[in-house]
C-alpha cells in the first residue's frame, strides 16, 4: 500500500534498523523503544490488523517471532521478553499495518506495570455464557 509507513520500511524506501529479513517478515527497531532491542515485527504483505493476515503467513511470522526473541534473550540483563500485538485504534493500534512488538524484559524494570485493568465476572453462568458465545463465533468464522 502506497502510503503505509510500514510497507515503505519492507520495501526499503525509507530506512529502519533492520534486524531480520526473510521473503515474508521484516523485523526492526522501534523508533520509540519500550526497552532497548524492542523489535517490531511485520508481514511484509500490507494487513490492517490480524483478522486481514492471509492463513498461510501465520506460522512465517510465528517464526520470526521466536527467533527475535531468542535473540533479545542474548542482549545484556534480559531474562524475559512480552510479544504484544494491538488491533484497532481502541486497543492501542497507531500504525495500521499488523505488526507484533517484542520487548525485552530486565528482573525489576517495571515496564508495563499497570498497562492492564482487570475486569471479574459476575457469575461462572456468565464467565460460561461469554466462553459459549466465542466458541460459536469461531466456529461460523472458522477459514
Ligand atoms: P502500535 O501502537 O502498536 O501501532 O505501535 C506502533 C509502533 O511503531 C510505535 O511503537 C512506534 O514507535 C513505531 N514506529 C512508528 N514509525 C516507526 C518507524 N518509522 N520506525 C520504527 N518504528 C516506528
Amino acid at each position: 500500500m502506497e502510503t503505509c509507513i510500514f510497507c515503505k520500511i519492507a520495501k526499503g524506501t525509507i530506512p529502519s534498523s533492520k534486524v531480520f529479513e526473510n521473503a515474508r517478515v521484516l523485523a526492526f527497531l522501534d523508533l520509540n523503544p519500550i526497552a532497548l532491542g524492542h523489535t517490531l515485527v511485520v508481514p511484509k504483505v500490507h494487513a490492517e490488523t490480524l483478522l486481514d493476515l492471509p492463513a498461510d503467513y501465520y506460522a512465517d511470522v510465528m517464526g520470526v517471532m521466536a527467533q527475535v526473541g531468542r535473540a533479545v534473550m542474548g542482549l545484556p540483563d534480559v531474562s524475559g521478553f512480552n510479544c504484544l500485538q494491538n488491533n484497532f485504534s481502541v486497543a492501542g493500534q497507531e500504525v495500521m499495518h499488523l505488526h507484533w512488538h517484542v520487548i525485552p524484559r530486565c528482573e525489576g524494570d517495571k515496564i508495563l506495570q499497570g498497562r492492564f485493568g482487570s475486569a471479574t465476572y459476575g457469575s461462572p453462568e456468565q464467565m460460561q455464557e461469554i466462553a459459549g458465545n466465542l466458541w460459536n463465533s469461531i466456529q461460523k468464522y472458522a477459514r
